[in-house]
Formats: C-alpha cells, structure tokens, sequence
C-alpha cells in the first residue's frame, strides 16, 4: 500500500512487515494517509461482498497463560 507521510513524501510499504512504517528520506513516522490499500479479505462465518463463508477448524487458546485468578468474595447484601 501507499503512504503519504506527513512531511508529504510518499513511500510504498508492505503491510505485512511488523515495523511500523517510516519515511527513508526524513524519517518522518507519522502517516497523513493511506493513498492506495487492499481490499480486506475475511474468512469463518460472516454475511458481507468481502466475506468468503467455509468452515474453519476449531482452535484452542489459553486465555489464563499464568493460572486462574483467586476466588474474590461478592459484595455482601
Ligand atoms: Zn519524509
């Protein structure tokens, strides 16, 4: 996609990259604009022109990677 930065150089970047977008001829980092972007594509379940419906395989994630949190006692009534 393209960046228009705000010191008005415009760069291609690849969104796939985990750094965060900078100017290579200022170094300016913060964007004024995404110029051109690509259609996000969504997949699972879903109703939408950029949703593609399959069923997707059941995933398991650990929400609690230190344990559970202690029992806390309610507000008395
Ligand atoms: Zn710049």
């Amino acid at each position: 996609m393209r960046l228009l930065f705000r010191c008005q150089h415009v760069v291609q970047s690849d969104p796939s990259k985990v750094v965060p977008p900078m100017c290579p001829q200022c170094g300016e980092r913060k964007v004024a604009r995404v110029l051109e972007a690509p259609t996000p594509r969504l997949r699972g379940w879903g109703r939408g022109p950029l949703v593609a419906s399959e069923a997707l395989s059941p995933q398991q994630y650990n929400l609690a990677p230190a344990g559970s949190l202690p029992a806390q006692k309610g507000p008395t009534t």
